[in-house]
């Protein structure tokens, strides 16, 4: 177990912990036995209850840890761990600050037959680009074969009571996936043979279904916690900091915002200020709502780190997302920079871009970094739904560069009436839940219309091709003069004419072979021999060895070719502006 100089446990709040991981695996699962954990240790009515978070405090870590706190020398001085209810990365990325995320400890939860899986791969992503630390639940541990479900909440004693081939097994998996996690840069272990906490990643068996594992899972969180954000956990600021989980309307009480309050305090009657679309906006707390056994409750004021529901006037425009601070006489100074940090991650270019359009500030972001390492310039971004005003403002774009005029949303669930506007105006809109494969999509459409828009635009016999007449190899002189070649750029195909280095036309390739095989065409880099017949296909006279030659093509075409720039290499447009050139001479001697 981590160890610690920890500051005293009256000094620290609680981690806030975000379960992430593939769909399926067991996240809410997960989540669910946690509380039952602790529901199974409280007598009714004595549950301290979060909105949008349920706390697990340090007593209830102590009383489920059992014998293994002392047998890995925990001293829990976190006053409890507060997890995320909403399990997932969209929830993890709401959670943000300043480029940061307010999650301090993670838990990337691997189904343990599955292994890692595209939703696990895009957690790893975020978890690393906000450099959160986190530990592996290998769930389902009950589903291995042979496995004997017992009472324990304790992986390690469940495990004795394990045959030995099940206790192979379940190695089996555990080395599969240090495997594959070593192969992404990650070092990691099963908990209890970990030999270096500061580089091993804990791996915690667990069964979210028979609870194994659930204490060993809770204990290494707090030990991670406090080994490594303890100065991180501090008390000491006043001012109640949050962000804005949900946005959402309750009856009686209009729109709310429920809040992971982590830092200071937030009272009734607090001024606070937060964002929207239009900048920020500011507001009075007029409740704080917290639930109860008995319904809800109203509190004076709630510290942190809690989950808070928020009721006031001019909730409505407030983003998922966004940073929430109650301020003082003074705060124009937090204003000043929520209004910044916004304006960095929603914004509206002159300059042609995708648009962009995600559930939460969060997801924008994560979005925008993502987008910003592969180089697609963004022309919008946006929190919310997807409207006619992005569709129309794609197309326009998609006028001008077809391959900018498309649309990313993100978790949105888009309507199908838009969907079918979309089509209708010509512009692609590429949705999902991850936000890589979204962007891989993108990608993989722009290649693939561009190959598309290529071969509409060289029909068959316009290709552009540039050969050589190799070293010794003449296979007839004329009529047709028959001689090896090799394609030193673009595609040499037959029935095109050839031309030399003056522009001079040389006469028509009337057949290629490759390997006593007539083939149509020859791509760069292929040595084929061809006949070529005209009235100055003669070796030795017109042409001779090592002689280049270009296909001759209409200087139009090779124009048109050179204005949709967008389709060819650098090294085909050099062709092309090569062949312009000699056609322009050709035409200045004639
Ligand atoms: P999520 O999408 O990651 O939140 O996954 P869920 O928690 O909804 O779980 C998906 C499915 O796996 C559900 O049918 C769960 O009952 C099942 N499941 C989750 N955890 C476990 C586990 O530890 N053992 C077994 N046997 N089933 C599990």
């Amino acid at each position: 177990m981590p160890t610690s100089d920890t500051p005293p446990a009256s000094l620290l709040r609680q981690p806030i912990v975000v379960v992430l991981g593939h769909v399926d695996h067991g996240k809410t699962t997960l989540l669910d036995k946690i509380r039952q954990s602790k529901v199974a240790l409280k007598e009714a009515g004595k549950i301290t209850q979060h909105i949008g978070a349920s706390e697990i405090t340090a007593k209830e870590i102590s009383e489920i840890g059992g014998d293994l706190v002392n047998r890995f020398k925990l001293a829990v001085q976190i006053p409890g761990l507060l997890f995320l209810d909403t399990p997932g990365h969209e929830a993890f990325t709401s959670l943000r600050e300043r480029g940061g995320s307010l999650a301090d400890i993670a838990v990337l939860v691997i189904d343990v037959r599955q292994g890692i899986q595209p939703q696990t791969l895009e957690s790893i992503r975020i978890l690393k680009q906000f450099k959160t630390p986190f530990l592996v639940a290998l769930t389902k541990i009950d589903q291995v074969d042979g496995w004997k479900k017992t009472k324990h909440n304790s992986f390690l004693h469940s495990l004795e009571e394990q045959a030995e081939h099940v206790q192979q097994k379940l190695d089996n998996y555990v080395y599969k996936l240090v495997e594959s996690l070593y192969l992404r840069g990650f070092e990691c272990e099963r908990f209890d043979r970990i030999t270096d906490f500061t580089r091993q990643i804990t791996i915690v068996p667990v069964s979210a279904v028979t609870g194994e594992g659930i204490a060993e899972l809770l204990l290494f969180l707090t030990g991670l916690s406090q080994r490594y954000l303890s100065n991180g956990l501090g008390l000491g600021k006043t001012i109640g900091k949050g962000s804005i989980i949900e946005v959402r309307t309750e009856r009686g009480l209009g729109t709310v915002l429920d809040v992971v309050l982590y830092e200071g305090t937030l009272r009734k009657n607090d001024k606070i200020i937060f964002s929207t679309m239009n900048g920020v906006a500011e507001s009075r707390v007029r409740c704080l709502v917290k639930p109860s056994p008995k319904g809800i409750e109203y509190v004076d004021s709630v510290s942190a780190a809690s989950g808070v529901r928020i009721v006031g006037h001019g909730l409505d425009d407030a983003l998922p997302g966004s940073p929430i601070a109650a301020c003082g006489l003074d705060d124009s100074a937090e204003a000043g920079e929520m209004e910044q940090q916004v304006k960095s991650i929603l914004f509206e270019s002159a300059e042609d871009g995708i648009i962009v359009v995600c559930d939460t500030l969060g997801s924008v972001e994560a979005m925008l970094n993502l987008l910003k390492k592969e180089n697609i310039p963004v022309k919008k971004t946006k929190v919310g739904k997807l409207t006619r005003d992005e569709l129309t403002a794609a197309s326009a774009v998609s006028k001008r560069d077809r391959y900018l005029g498309a649309i990313m949303t993100f978790n949105i669930g888009e309507s199908p009436a838009v969907i079918t506007e979309a089509e209708s105006l010509g512009v692609k809109v590429f949705a999902g839940d991850v936000v890589y494969s979204i962007i891989e999509n993108y990608q993989q459409w722009a290649v693939e219309e561009r190959e598309r828009e290529k071969s509409e635009v060289l029909t068959s016999k316009l290709f552009p091709a540039k050969i050589k007449i190799i070293q010794g190899c003449c296979f007839r002189k004329s009529r047709p003069c028959v001689v090896g070649v090799e394609v030193l750029e673009g595609k040499l195909v037959s029935g095109i004419t050839l031309m030399n280095k003056e522009g001079m036309e040389i006469g028509e390739v009337k057949s290629i072979q490759h390997e006593n095989e007539t083939i149509p065409s020859a791509e760069k880099g292929k040595k084929v021999a061809i006949s070529i017949e005209g009235k100055n296909a003669i070796f030795e006279k017109c042409i001779n060895f090592n002689d280049t030659l270009y296909s001759r093509l209409p200087l139009s075409a090779v124009r048109e070719m050179l204005n949709n720039a967008k389709l060819f290499t650098e090294l085909e447009l050099a062709l092309l502006s090569e062949l312009e050139q000699l056609l322009l001479r050709e035409r200045k001697i004639g």
